[in-house]
């Protein structure tokens, strides 16, 4: 039996499937960020000297996929670029994620 996850509406995904949904966003969401802003930058903090900027995860895709909300792992408004500082203290703060904050769609 292959790894699958739940999402919000009760549908299970396998792993492999998200992963390939995932993809999809980061390419969408890439496109849509150049068509918007011509360059990429740290969304975050804004700053052009933060970097090497990452697309990386507001709610992590293990987060994601542990609270039954998959579909997070590959919502392109939960996916941001991120330099490496602002990502690593993304990361920090995770550890104590407070999800009374989080805004879905
Ligand atoms: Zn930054």
């Amino acid at each position: 039996m292959a790894n699958t996850y739940q999402c919000s509406n009760g549908t299970r995904l396998e792993k492999t499937v998200i992963d390939q949904l995932i993809k999809k966003a980061k390419a969408k969401k890439y496109q849509f960020f150049l068509e918007e802003h011509d360059y990429i930058f740290c969304e975050d903090c804004k700053r052009n000297d933060c970097k090497p900027v990452d697309l990386s995860h507001t709610i992590s895709v293990d987060e994601a996929q542990k609270t039954s909300k998959s579909e997070l792992a590959f919502d392109i408004h939960n996916i941001r670029f991120r330099g490496r500082d602002c990502h690593k203290k993304l990361d920090k703060l995770n550890t104590q994620f407070n999800w009374a904050k989080v805004d879905t769609i």
